[in-house]
């Protein structure tokens, strides 16, 4: 059993619905699953779009990271995402984070996430609910990242 961690977000649609059926779901296939409250952030580094509804939940996962992205991609999907252009607005994404302490650089499989360190959207909701999950590449806590963000 590996403990997996994932960003929720949504910013089109009905987003507590969204992060609620996804957590909902999620809670089906992962063992022990805990999940953050939701925070309103403001969109990054994708032009300007409605706000975004932000979350995060941790479980256990039995299988290759690959089942649990599938996974997460069938959430997706079932909520309506669609990909009209990188960076869209979506009803739902879901972001495999961490992956116990593995290291992944494939193609379609990064992990950890590539941009979550500098991400304040996905490390406060992490930090309410698992601050001492290790980063596998900085030896950093999720807390310890956090911080290095600073106030604000
Ligand atoms: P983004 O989340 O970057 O806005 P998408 O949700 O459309 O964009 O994901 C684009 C691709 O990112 C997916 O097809 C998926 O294969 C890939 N990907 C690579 N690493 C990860 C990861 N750790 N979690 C989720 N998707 C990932
Ligand atoms: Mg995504």
């Amino acid at each position: 059993m590996v403990r997996a961690a994932i960003a929720l977000g949504s910013n089109l649609g009905d987003r507590v619905a969204s992060l609620n059926g996804a957590v909902d779901e999620l809670a089906r296939h992962l063992a022990g699953l805990t999940a953050s409250g939701f925070i309103d952030t403001q969109p990054e580094g994708v032009g300007e779009q409605p706000l975004f509804l932000n979350g995060a939940a941790v479980g256990g996962w039995e299988g290759e990271p690959r089942s649990l992205l599938a996974l997460l991609q069938a959430i997706e999907q079932a909520a309506g995402r669609r990909r009209p252009y990188p960076g869209a607005p979506r009803t739902l994404d879901l972001d495999l984070i961490l992956f116990g302490s593995a290291i992944i650089d494939e193609p379609g499989l990064a992990v950890p996430h590539p941009r979550f360190r500098g991400r304040r959207f996905v490390l406060a909701p992490l930090c309410q609910i698992a601050p001492d999950l290790l980063d596998p590449v900085t030896g950093r806590t999720v807390a310890e990242l956090l911080r290095s963000l600073g106030e604000g």
